[in-house]
């Protein structure tokens, strides 16, 4: 049996295949005014969102800066300046005294029992808080709101951000059955038929589907996709805040992909195959190469130039000749490759296992926004891994905020029906 069918079985398996309990896509009925948090990524973002017929008629966003240390201290902490910014946001847009209902995007691999409620498994990323693992995040985020006074903001559903691309994809293409993420981290859900799905923990209404989401960052964390791994790999991993855990991610992540070609780059200097053998401080640095670097020299090979590698590489104190450059830009098409194939082929497991047609893949993040080649690739090698099962990709922009609102509307709709 296939990691995904155990998953789906509630058996021991690297993908965890969780439920999220949100059992129907946006149809066009969604209505309403609501709130949206959005934690996961580079900043923190609060949105107030109207939706008019199931579009967004208004749309009003605020970044906020999450440090280092409150990513990585107390966790009560980190959630009392959720409810700060939450606090700002509200006054500065006049609604404080509203009642609405929120969505929180909390993009994590969590343990759902409801669609409101969302224990984090473990942190990622990023991210390491201290006390939130083992933890409802619906709670502490209502806690800390109350804890600064706010009792009218509802919060009626979390998600994460693949979940919320597939509700902002499907408000956009009838046809969307999948979301997928390809930013600083990777993920993927899909709609699942429900009598497939073994672990339910709340009521059942007679859902006839429901969104599953894979959280295939984990995919290998118990060693099924070893066959992969380099000693490159194994370096990236060492270097990174959560050893032996992520497999996947580590692969294709936009966190990670940067680290691996800077760990390939200073074992070819040091093998004095590159930059006459002279490594620089920086390049010893774990971390210090962005994926951002990665898309732009790739972008370099798409345009057959070479000006942003050599801007790249004279950030990193670098002296090279054109053959070093020339190597410098294989190592970040094969890198590049191999997470395209890999995504791929996971993506055609997830076409064949849904066993419909024509279905419209959501997908957002940084990484694949950025990349000047990952969706060609992608069509490609989809279309040959999966030959039967005609699919687009479609993107979806701020799938975490805006599918976030979307899903509190829908959820707002299924209390209101379970109401009678
Ligand atoms: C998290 C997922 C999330 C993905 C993309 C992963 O690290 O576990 O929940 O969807 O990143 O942000
Ligand atoms: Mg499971």
């Amino acid at each position: 049996m296939t990691e995904l069918e155990k998953g789906i079985k509630d058996e021991d398996s690297s993908l965890q295949m969780e439920n999220t309990y949100i059992p129907e896509l946006p149809d066009g009925s969604e209505e309403g005014d609501f709130l949206a948090l959005d934690l996961g990524g580079t900043n923190f973002r609060v949105l107030y969102l109207q939706l008019k017929c199931g579009k967004i008629v208004v749309e009003h966003v605020k970044k906020y800066h999450i440090s280092d240390e409150l990513r990585v201290g107390c966790g009560n902490k980190l959630f009392d300046y959720l409810a700060e910014c939450v606090s700002n946001f509200i006054h500065s847009e006049g609604i404080a005294d509203k009642k609405l209902p929120l969505g929180f995007s909390f993009s994590f691999p969590m343990h759902q029992r409801s669609l409101d409620v969302g224990i984090l498994r473990q942190w990622t990323k990023s991210f390491a808080a201290t006390s939130v693992e083992g933890k409802d995040a619906v709670q502490m985020l209502r806690e800390a709101m109350q804890r600064r006074g706010h009792n009218n903001i509802d919060v009626v559903a979390i998600l994460n951000d693949s979940t919320g691309t597939l509700m902002q994809g499907a408000a956009m293409d009838k046809r969307t059955r999948i979301g997928l993420i390809l930013g600083t981290g990777s993920n993927a859900c899909y709609v699942e038929r429900a009598d497939k799905v073994y672990h339910w923990e709340s009521e059942r209404h007679g859902e006839k589907e429901v969104v599953i989401d894979t959280e295939w960052g984990a995919y290998g964390d118990n060693g099924v996709i070893d066959f992969v791994k380099t000693d490159f790999d194994r370096q990236v991993d060492e270097n990174s805040l959560f050893t032996n855990s992520f497999t996947f991610e580590k692969y294709i992540g936009g966190k990670y992909l940067g680290e691996n070609v800077r760990v390939i780059l200073a074992h070819l200097t040091k093998q004095k195959l590159i930059f006459g053998g002279n490594i620089s401080k920086k390049l010893l640095i774990p971390n210090s190469f962005n994926s951002s670097f990665v898309s732009l020299i790739e972008l370099d090979t798409v345009t057959n130039s070479i000006v942003e590698t050599e801007k790249i590489l004279d950030m990193f104190d670098l002296t090279y000749t054109n053959d070093d450059i020339a190597v410098v830009k294989l190592v970040c098409e094969m890198v590049s490759l191999r997470a395209a194939v890999l995504v791929s082929v996971c993506l055609s497991e997830l076409l064949k296992h849904m066993n419909k047609d024509d279905v419209t893949i959501a997908v957002d993040g940084s990484l694949y926004k950025c990349h000047p080649r990952l969706k060609s690739w992608m069509e490609k090698f989809i279309t040959l891994l999966a030959p039967d099962h005609t699919f687009h990709l479609l993107l979806a922009e701020d799938g975490s905020g805006k599918g976030a609102a979307f899903t509190a509307a829908i959820a707002a709709r299924l209390r209101h029906r379970s109401m009678g």
